[in-house]
């Protein structure tokens, strides 16, 4: 559909909306029910006609993480009452939908899922199989071991929806512009403030860019990094089928691959194969609306097998339809919101990965505040668009993890589970150093980080399960090690800043809630709050000297920091450089860190010389090092940077002299358990933008007296109230059971909070956890004391023990040895 001269189009709109799809007409049908009326839809084509129209229409609620399902389940509330409020029919309705497993890992799985449904108001049922027989009677039971009933999941005609949301955006105000292409955007000063179209300029204040399987190159226009790629996404629909009553719940077989969706009397069966097809690496053609793409049975025959198998009636009956339309998937699997760290103003909204439609009224409720407040109205830490990084953007790297990402859908999500497809993106210095020491490596932000280092003659990949993996027992050799002599750590992949310049200590302690007013060679802990007190960042500000800081995060949040951070030195006369690539990390953790070390250097490692929370350049094994006094596994230790291409040097000199100390190379899962064992949080787990250093009990690391810091006012006013929402650490009784995220926590039978993060503790032989409780009256030591707490796990509840401080070393005295 080619522009029409004859469409005119606004010369300027409050907020434009590229993209006609569900997700536009809800972003554009939020903003208006939050008063915001100057919005203006421009769609290339006709709306609906991008991606949405083909959709098979499945609402359902429960997602992988407590933040997704919170979205789906508001669009399900949403999608019930939109008729009514509209007018316009929608097709809406809830006949449930029921999960089968055909084995008992996968039946854990939808349990817990089960679980962690219950900390969103999402009913669950688990049933026996006559039961699931009885609702979806065409279901082969044979080889089922579960089956869980979600009443009230529903289906949607996503037309119908589009334009009803459409049709209350409307009413409100909102302009919709058909046949009309946005051909770039514009920007000034880093902001945007318009958007070249085939019909003219239009000047907009905000831009959000809705435009499914063409965000990626439009994006690109103004160097915004969206990594999404279209897809092939299949289903068939049957003729009408014998025994198939109206309204019969959609059935949903991960194990096969397939959804089985009923449909006036006929079965709509789509597919998640283990091995998606990209379409269009290069570039989405501008006239695709109500496109369809070409059948391929070679591709989907041998799991249409599988769903033969599991509804067998779709092996007797002919089909009226093979449906193949494309879909923008993204490289972890989950959408993006947000606004762009690149360019203020430029917010996105896209790759939904096949669940835009379940998903289009939580995100427009979302977006829309996140538009009118500058910032999201919970803890979207998982779909922002800030957890991008440029090397994903890459068409070969699309190419390669996209089908992946399509089949991991359906596929088990097992913890801890990694990546096969376009790995190796991001190598450290000593990468096959550690490689030939037995590392197994696992992915976070591109980088290849040791996880595990296989025992003598343990071969070297994942065993997944949701109980012990294979590297049970390695992983607890390094922490052993860690604990009682010394652990070499890796962490090269940690994001570095240098923060120079005159302005750089006026920039920095506005930023940081802790004081970096502070002596050359101190380093300091901290927070970056936002405005309400919560958490955007948190790491270590080291001062070099009087204008230069350095600034050390973590791996996964470098993007977002790094935004965060450029952002707030924009008025200072500072410069921002990242030197990850410059400077090697190492940890030498463990109580023998400090003898190993000091027959590497001249340098005096006592308490006196070179106190916890300090850094210092000093010469190690013949190298120039940056020494830092810090520790995020709770022992005596050092992290040491050095120059990437003296790094292979300076580890084959540590491990030469570390034998004698009982040093051991420790990855990752050794990490996260020594961390948890000493009550050290997570970003992005354990501590979000939601949550306050007062309820992270992280109040020792803001400078209560600084005479202002971004989030000082929020946190002043908070620390006179009682203490509703704490973080608190648990300890899971039962020695077999094992604890990752979203799982209930239970005071005295009473829903009070859910888990962030767990870890196997080798030193308590158990699981740990840390988790957020809520108490209107205040989370006390006396309320915590007085209660009887359990966790749920895959729907069982089992005896937890809560504490405010970590279990192993609750006084932190192992670092300063
Ligand atoms: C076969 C199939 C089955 C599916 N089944 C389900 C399901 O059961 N449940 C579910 O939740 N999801 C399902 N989905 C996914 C769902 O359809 C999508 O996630 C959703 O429609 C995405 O909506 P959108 O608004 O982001 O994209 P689109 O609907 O593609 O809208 C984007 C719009 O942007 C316009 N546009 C792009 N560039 C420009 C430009 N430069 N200028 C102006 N306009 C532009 C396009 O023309 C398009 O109309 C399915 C997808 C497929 C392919």
């Amino acid at each position: 559909m080619a522009s029409s001269p004859d469409v005119k189009v606004p010369d300027r709109t409050q907020v434009l909306i590229i993209g006609g799809g569900i997700i536009g007409c809800s972003v554009a049908y939020h903003l208006t029910r939050r008063g915001i009326s100057d919005v203006t839809i421009i769609e290339q084509g006709v709306v609906t006609g991008g991606t949405t129209w083909h959709a098979a229409g499945l609402v359902s609620q429960l997602k992988a993480s407590h933040s997704l399902t919170r979205l789906a389940t508001y669009s399900t509330r949403l999608f019930e009452e939109l008729e009514d409020e509209t007018g316009q029919a929608t097709g809406y309705r809830s006949p449930g939908s029921i999960s089968v497993a055909a084995d008992t890992e996968r039946w854990e799985e939808i349990l817990r899922g089960a679980s962690m449904a219950t900390t969103c108001d999402v009913d669950t049922e688990v049933i026996d199989l006559d039961r699931a027989k009885e609702l979806f009677p065409l279901l082969n039971t044979d080889d089922l071991v579960g089956a869980l009933y979600i009443p009230r999941d529903g289906v949607t005609s996503p037309v119908d929806t589009t334009l009803a949301l459409a049709k209350g955006a409307k009413a409100r105000g909102a302009q919709i512009i058909e046949g009309v292409a946005v051909e770039k955007l514009v920007t000034e000063n880093g902001k945007v403030v318009g958007v070249d179209t085939e019909q003219g300029y239009i000047e907009a204040e905000t831009v959000v860019l809705s435009t499914g399987i063409w965000t990626r190159q439009l994006a690109g226009t103004i160097g915004v990094n969206v990594p999404l790629q279209a897809c092939e996404h299949f289903y068939i629909v049957t003729e009408p089928l014998d025994g198939v009553p109206r309204g019969m719940p959609t059935l949903r077989d991960p194990g096969g691959y397939t959804y089985f969706k009923e449909e006036a009397g006929k079965i709509m069966a789509g597919f998640f194969e283990p091995r998606g097809k990209v379409w269009n690496l290069d570039a989405i053609p501008r006239d695709f609306s109500f496109g369809t793409l070409p059948e391929d049975w070679d591709h989907v025959g041998p799991i249409f097998e599988k769903a033969v198998h599991r509804v067998p009636a779709l092996g007797d009956v002919g089909l009226q339809l093979f449906f193949n339309g494309p879909e923008a998937f993204t490289p972890d699997g989950v959408y993006y919101l947000g606004m762009a760290p690149e360019v203020d103003g430029c917010f996105v909204a896209a790759g939904f990965n096949s669940v835009g439609i379940q998903s289009a009224g939580g995100v427009g409720w979302v977006l829309a505040d996140w538009i009118a407040d500058r910032h999201p109205p919970m803890d979207l830490s998982l779909v922002d668009i800030r957890r991008a990084f440029p090397f994903q953007g890459e068409p070969d790297y699309l190419a390669k993890r996209i089908p992946e990402g399509l089949g991991l859908l359906y596929a088990m999500h097992w913890p801890f589970h990694q990546y096969e497809s376009a790995r190796n993106q991001r190598l450290s210095p000593i990468h096959d150093h550690i490689a030939a020491a037995g590392a197994v490596f696992g992915e976070v932000a591109g980088w290849e980080r040791p996880n595990w280092f296989g025992l003598d003659g343990q071969e070297l990949v994942y065993q997944y399960s949701y109980g012990k993996q294979n590297w049970f027992e390695a992983s607890g050799v390094e922490c052993h090690a860690v604990r009682n002599a010394v652990g070499f750590f890796d962490q090269s992949c940690f994001v570095k800043f240098r923060v120079e310049g005159p302005g750089a200590l006026d920039a920095l302690n506005v930023i940081c809630a802790n004081e970096v007013d502070v002596p050359s060679g101190k380093a300091v802990y901290t927070q970056w709050c936002n405005d309400r007190g919560g958490i955007e960042a948190d790491l270590t500000v080291t001062r070099i000297s009087e204008t230069d800081y350095f600034v050390v995060t973590a791996a996964a949040s470098g993007t977002r920091d790094e935004a965060w951070l450029r952002r707030g030195c924009r008025d200072h006369e500072v410069t921002v450089t990242d030197v990850t690539d410059e400077l090697a990390m190492f940890g030498v953790m463990g109580p023998n860190s400090r003898a190993l070390l000091a027959g590497l250097t001249t340098a005096d490692l006592s308490n006196d010389a070179f106190p916890f929370g300090t850094a210092q350049h000093i010469e190690v094994a013949g190298h120039d090092v940056r020494a830092m006094r810090m520790t995020y596994v709770g022992e005596l230790g050092w992290e040491l940077y050095v120059p990437w291409a003296e790094a292979p040097a300076l580890y084959d000199a540590i491990f030469e002299t570390g034998e004698a100390h009982g040093l051991k190379h420790s990855g990752y899962h050794a990490m996260n358990t020594l961390r948890l064992e000493s009550g050290y949080r997570h970003w992005g787990h354990d501590i979000t933008d939601e949550d306050t250093p007062l309820e992270a009990g992280l109040g020792f690391a803001v400078a209560w007296d600084k005479a202002s810091f971004t989030g000082r006012e929020a946190l002043l006013a908070q620390r006179e109230l009682p203490r509703t929402k704490r973080l608190i650490q648990f300890r899971l009784e039962d020695p077999e059971r094992l604890l990752y995220h979203d799982e209930p926590i239970y005071r005295d039978g009473e829903l009070v909070g859910r888990t962030s993060s767990g870890m196997w503790s080798y030193v308590e032989d158990r699981c740990l956890a840390l988790g957020y409780v809520n108490h209107a009256d205040g989370v006390t030591r006396d309320w915590l004391d007085a209660g009887i707490f359990e966790i749920e796990v895959a729907t069982e509840r089992i005896a937890a023990t809560a504490s405010i401080r970590s279990f192993y070393d609750p006084r932190n005295e192992r670092v300063r040895l």
